[in-house]
């Protein structure tokens, strides 16, 4: 039996990746990928593109996208994954999670410039590939480039992060809504790197819950934006709670991300792949 190399949450420029969704496809294949998924954050305007490359080289293409949401005032990632990307209420959906993003983006710069940092818009807006999907990656990238942090990590830590002078809260889509657009898309829900959110173990069980309750199916245990020592943590908390486990790089850039397409290990074996019944 062949083993699928499966990624399933990865960026292209449509959000805030730095390759168009076809160098993206192509540089997943050449790494090994079998089975790819592109979830670009709040955004399906890729996935033609992604589709047909994917389909080009060989790869099995899944639908993908990671939704934005505040959960107990926190930011919260959900995947969707085998969606219909037409779906109405998906696509409109999204767009009205996108709205904002541009008004947030200009309230960074003010911020960044009360802190010294002048001209952040114009200089985000350099890294931006799509209008209506101005990220904060988009600011990191910019700080970079102007030598004011030695990486986008950085960026993060010093200046963009809650409590941090180029913070500016923002308010997503519902839990309830992202995993209904999901489903009703004909699409599994999965909560992306649950080990990166600053939650308690008792309010990550409450999300855990809530996610079960409203029909959310699985939660990812192997990704980028874990550290190994995540994986057995949240395969064993995968299993506890009847979720399927996902996979994934987070690939965002070249060099960028933390774990490259090759270098993210397999699912560890006690877990059931969110992938088990596709093919
Ligand atoms: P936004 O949706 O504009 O709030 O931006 C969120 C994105 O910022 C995430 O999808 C990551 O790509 C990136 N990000 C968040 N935290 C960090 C971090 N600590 N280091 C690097 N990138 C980060
Ligand atoms: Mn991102
Ligand atoms: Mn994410
Ligand atoms: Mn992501």
């Amino acid at each position: 039996m062949t083993v699928m190399k499966v990624d399933l949450h990865c960026h292209s420029n449509v959000s805030d990746g730095v390759l168009a969704p076809a160098a993206v496809a192509e540089t997943a294949r050449k790494a090994g990928v079998d089975v790819w998924a592109l979830t670009d954050h709040d955004e399906v305007r890729g996935i033609p593109a992604a589709r047909a490359a994917a389909e080009a080289q060989g790869m099995r293409f899944v639908t993908g996208v990671e939704i934005s949401i505040t959960w107990a005032n926190e930011t919260v990632h959900i995947v969707g994954l085998q969606i219909d990307e037409n779906n109405a209420a998906l696509v409109d959906g999204l767009a009205c999670t996108r709205s904002g993003r541009d008004n947030r983006g200009r309230e960074i710069a003010n911020q960044l410039a009360l802190a010294g940092i002048e001209g952040a818009y114009e200089g985000a807006l350099k890294y931006v590939g799509n209008p209506d999907l101005m990220s904060r990656t988009h600011f990191a990238r910019f700080l970079v480039e102007i030598g004011a942090c030695a990486s986008t990590a950085e960026v993060f830590k010093k200046y963009l992060s809650e409590g941090k002078p180029g913070y500016v809260p923002h308010c997503w889509a519902t839990l309830e809504q992202s995993v209904k657009w999901i489903r009703d898309a004909g699409g599994i829900a999965v909560i992306a790197h649950p080990g990166r959110y600053r939650f308690t173990p008792l309010a990550q069980g409450e999300l855990f819950d809530a996610f079960k309750q409203l029909g959310g199916t699985a939660i990812e245990v192997v990704t980028g934006s874990h550290t190994p020592d995540q994986y057995p943590v949240y395969a064993q908390l995968a299993n506890y709670y009847g979720f399927l486990a996902s996979r994934g790089t987070d690939f965002h850039a070249p060099g960028e991300s933390r774990v490259d397409f090759a270098a993210l290990p397999p699912l560890p074996a006690n877990v059931k792949p969110v992938w088990h019944d596709w093919w």
